[in-house]
């Protein structure tokens, strides 16, 4: 873990933030930075000019403001007591390679601004590929930088990677054909209306990103159209239900585009049942896209991909490595199975991007683009798939612990199990557990609806009141367990990133969060009224 420790920076006007900013990449609750939560209101007052400064000022003056008005109310995701999101620790040589990166300001999307950065980005690309799909060396020795070809698209994130991939999806389903030259020439009214389709349909468990809905309503499908399937009791997409979904869509001539499947879902970090969804697409004749953008990087465990089978059969991969990859933001990827898929949005321009170049830039949604790839190039070079396998394993396996830790405790309550390392509880008193299991026996979701309402309110007194607190911070969420009758309740949220994060830190956050529910004077004693009331079956 020592990549996420920092060496001794030098004092200087300047890089003092970046000291401080290198303290955090280690966690900086410590003295150094100003802890104390400051509420957004006053932090606004900051950021009230509308005006752009007429005289210039010194950086150095700049630097000692933003000290003061950003730095010290930034959110101290580098914490190792920071667990409750995606955004976690970078490892230090991050910062200055950055600035290498920031300082050569090349645009990817061309090669007369990219010479070396476009190979290099090929290459991430091409390892990426070779992570999930295993092809022969021979294959990537011919495709890797092929002008013709394209391996994946490197982009700001999950998001533009999703909406890449189902571009790409809609582009090949409505294709030239005869006098009809194409979706992206001809819209998608007259490209239904030569394919004799009423409409086109995406199918994804119901826990699937939102950035799918987007998606839809950009490519002109509409967001109704993002069909969603219910979960099973693991949280993973009913596939038996998904197959009669997609006849009832065939039944109405609605074509299914593709169907997504989530390799770790964003509230629960679950994985779908990626063979059978893409035995289901192959039946139904549609793209298959596994959104992977969080639990991707599980694949550079050897000892824990084998938990993303099926991914290889996908059309389509989409990977953030500013999520488990320990990049910054920034840094999100698709992958192709077939080197020829991106022909399907290629696009030309007579000064950049002509046909035949390898400009990037004529088969990625975006633009001008940074040279991100770059640090996912270090990350993958410095750390290593030796370095890969001890943190990804390391992160599984602390949620693992943290999961039996929550269960040992009477008063709170594992809502689902990590399958990777995110995991989501909640604290119940011990009275109210077996007012609850009571209820359960019977059937009685509707006293089961009163103790989830009021457990609600205390869960999220109890997640803002830790936040408040500065210590640590986890977040908060709805899902719909199975046992409580598919009632919508709040849930603690924990992503376990951090490589820092202790069992003790751990132990903490659970003691914290008790000794916050318990002088809770809102929802507790209700709480306790009522499941007193159901013990003694008079007072019902
Ligand atoms: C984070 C995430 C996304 C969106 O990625 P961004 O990088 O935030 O755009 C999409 N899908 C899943 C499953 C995610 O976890």
């Amino acid at each position: 873990m020592r990549i996420f420790t920092v060496p001794e920076a030098p004092e200087s006007a300047l890089s003092i933030i970046e000291q401080r900013l290198s303290e955090n990449l280690t966690g900086f609750l410590g003295e150094s930075i100003v802890a104390v939560e400051k509420p957004l209101s006053s932090i606004e007052q900051d950021f009230l000019t509308h005006e752009i400064p007429q005289l210039p000022s010194f950086v150095s003056d700049y630097a000692d403001e933003m000290m003061q008005k950003l730095v010290a109310h930034s959110v101290h995701t580098a914490s190792p007591s920071f667990i409750g999101h995606m955004t976690s620790a970078l490892p230090y040589f991050v910062l200055p390679l950055s600035k290498m990166m920031v300082g050569l300001n090349q645009n990817l999307v061309k090669i007369e601004t990219s010479k070396a950065f476009t190979p290099l980005e090929r290459q991430v690309i091409g390892m990426m590929h070779h992570l999930i799909y295993g092809q022969s060396a021979s294959f990537y020795e011919q495709l890797m930088h092929s002008a013709n070809h394209a391996l994946g698209a490197f982009c700001s994130g999950g998001t533009v990677a999703n909406i890449s991939a189902l571009w790409i999806a809609r582009n090949k389903l409505l294709q030239p054909d005869g006098e009809f030259t194409g979706i992206e020439k001809q819209g998608l009214h007259r490209a239904l209306r030569h394919y004799g389709y009423d409409d086109l349909a995406i199918l994804v468990s119901e826990r699937g990103h939102y950035s799918l809905g987007k998606t839809a309503d950009l490519l002109g499908i509409g967001r109704d159209q993002i069909i969603q399937v219910p979960t099973d009791a693991d949280n993973k997409v009913d596939v038996t239900l998904m197959r009669q979904y997609a006849q009832k869509l065939a039944a109405k001539n609605i074509k299914v585009m593709a169907i997504v499947g989530v390799a770790g879902t964003t509230e629960t970090g679950s994985i779908d049942p990626l063979p059978e969804l893409a035995a289901l697409a192959q039946e139904i004749d549609c793209h298959f896209h596994v959104d992977a953008a969080w639990g991707g990087a599980t694949l550079l465990s050897s000892k824990y991909r084998a938990l993303l089978k099926g991914i290889e059969l996908a059309d389509s991969v989409t990977i953030d490595a500013h999520k488990q990859m320990y990049v910054p933001m920034g840094a999100g990827m698709v992958i192709f199975k077939d080197p020829s898929s991106a022909s399907a949005i290629e696009h030309h321009a007579e000064y950049i991007l002509r046909r035949g170049s390898k400009d990037l830039g004529s088969q990625t949604l975006e633009g001008s683009r940074p040279g991100m790839a770059m640090l996912v190039h270090a990350c993958m070079k410095i750390i290593g798939r030796d370095g890969y396998e001890i943190l990804i394993n390391n992160s599984i396996e602390k949620a693992r612990y943290f999961a039996d830790h929550i269960k040992q405790q009477p008063d709170f309550e594992l809502v689902t199990n990590p399958e990777l390392c995110l995991l989501t509880y909640r604290y119940v008193p011990i009275a109210v557990r077996n007012a609850m299991d009571i209820a359960r026996e019977r059937g009685d979701t509707e006293l089961l609806a009163r103790f989830n309402t009021l457990l609600d309110g205390l869960t999220k007194f109890i997640q803002k009141r830790q936040r408040e607190n500065g210590k640590s911070f986890v977040s908060r969420t709805r899902i719909t367990p199975e046992r409580d009758f598919k009632q919508r309740i709040v849930v603690l949220r924990v992503v376990l990133a951090n490589p820092l994060t202790t069992r003790e830190i751990l132990h903490d956050i659970i003691a914290e969060q008790r000794q916050l529910a318990e002088q809770n004077i809102r929802y507790l004693p209700p709480l306790l009224e009522l499941a007193s009331s159901v013990a003694t079956p008079q007072a019902c």
